[in-house]
């Protein structure tokens, strides 16, 4: 395993923005992992793990420690009764991984297909699209205790899923590393199909149980249209998360915005999407401060039209918070994460 020195982040994260990391590896087994782990202790360094960086924004003064990669890639699948168990290293890119089950005719990771990143942290994020999240597939997480620096299993129960959240992005944090991920699949057909733009597509085509290819192909249709997937926009995905308010709030905001979409997720809270806030109370989808804006086709999504900084975007992030605070009283969260 090599240690770099003075690394640039940009080219490390989908934003494309950020400073150098000061010491940066790619780790593809677990003894370098434990290797980068030794060498940090060593120097008394602070580390990062990082997949794909699709889900995070360096500060501009870089980070001053170790950024680890992580590349431990491995799939082996193994067949029992109706399921196959799919085994991947954390550092497999999820979509090459969502790929080869389509290919084998495996249900279960279809609806997540083109989403950025590693399979660690899918884990880590419980990633979620098109009506799944998935925690709903994933049998067990094995990750690398930083103290006893063993191998530890943590079943499904144990990982504490919640909307875009694990144990590992909480109490676990800073504890533990995703090494490898273990899946539930099925052989036989468990289509989710009630994401509406997804049920209208088989709808049209008069289509009642797609196979995960046919499912597979029309996501990465409607997300290619959705999404900045061209190399030249940096960006993170979605921005923000989707604010949930009291059922009262949501009340008075519909006097105001008869069109505002509302999905109960309690019987007094509802959650709406931050997109529709950006776009229709601030009319902000498609505006543009220089290098920074939000994209034309989905306002939730912050867009790098080239060389901009991650103070630039933070301020942009602001401006878009100033205003729907402003006109709805809603304080809109961060999906992203900011690394200092
Ligand atoms: C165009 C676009 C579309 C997107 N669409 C979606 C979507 O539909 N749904 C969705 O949920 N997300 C979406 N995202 C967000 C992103 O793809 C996911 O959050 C993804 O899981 C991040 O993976 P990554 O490998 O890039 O993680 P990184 O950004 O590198 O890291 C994210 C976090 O996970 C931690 N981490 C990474 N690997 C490990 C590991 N092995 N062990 C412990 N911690 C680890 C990091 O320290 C960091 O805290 C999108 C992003 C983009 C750019």
């Amino acid at each position: 395993m090599k240690i770099e020195e003075n690394v640039s982040l940009r080219d490390l994260t989908t934003m494309n923005t950020g400073g150098k990391a000061k010491y940066f590896c790619r780790v593809c087994t677990i003894p370098e992992l434990k290797e980068a782990l030794d060498f940090v202790h060593k120097h008394s360094l602070p580390y990062f793990i990082i997949g794909g960086g699709s889900n995070l924004v360096f500060s501009d003064k870089g980070f001053s420690g170790l950024v680890i990669k992580m590349e431990i890639k491995s799939v082996v699948f193994k067949d029992k009764g109706g399921h196959v168990f799919v085994t991947a290293g954390a550092g497999v890119v999820w979509d090459d991984l969502v790929e080869e089950t389509v290919e084998r005719g495996l249900y279960g990771l279809e609806n997540l297909s083109l989403i950025p990143g590693t399979v660690g942290a899918a884990s880590v994020q419980n990633i979620g699209a098109y009506g799944t999240e998935v925690e709903e597939v994933i049998e067990q997480v094995e990750v690398l205790d930083i103290v006893t620096q063993k191998i530890k299993i943590f079943s499904h129960n144990e990982c504490l899923f919640e909307y875009r959240k694990s144990f590992f992005k909480k109490e676990g944090k800073g504890k533990y590393i995703v090494v490898r991920v273990v899946f539930k699949l099925l052989k036989k057909s468990d289509v989710r199909l009630s994401y509406g733009s997804l049920k209208k597509v088989f709808d049209e085509k008069g289509i009642s149980s797609p196979t995960p290819r046919e499912i597979r192909e029309a996501i990465i249709v409607v997300r290619k249209e959705k999404l900045p997937y061209d190399g030249d926009i940096g960006s993170a995905g979605s921005y923000f998360k989707n604010p949930i308010v009291s059922q009262d709030h949501y009340t008075k905001l519909l006097s105001m915005y008869p069109e505002m979409p509302g999905f109960s997720v309690s019987k007094s809270e509802v959650k709406i999407p931050a997109g529709w806030l950006i776009d229709n109370v601030c009319g902000l989808r498609g505006s543009r401060d220089g290098n920074v804006g939000t994209y034309e086709h989905q306002a939730l999504v912050l867009v790098n039209y080239g060389n901009a900084t991650t103070e630039e975007i933070k301020k942009f992030a602001e401006k878009i918070v100033a205003c729907v605070k402003e006109k709805t009283n809603i304080s809109l969260e961060r999906e992203v994460e900011y690394v200092e």
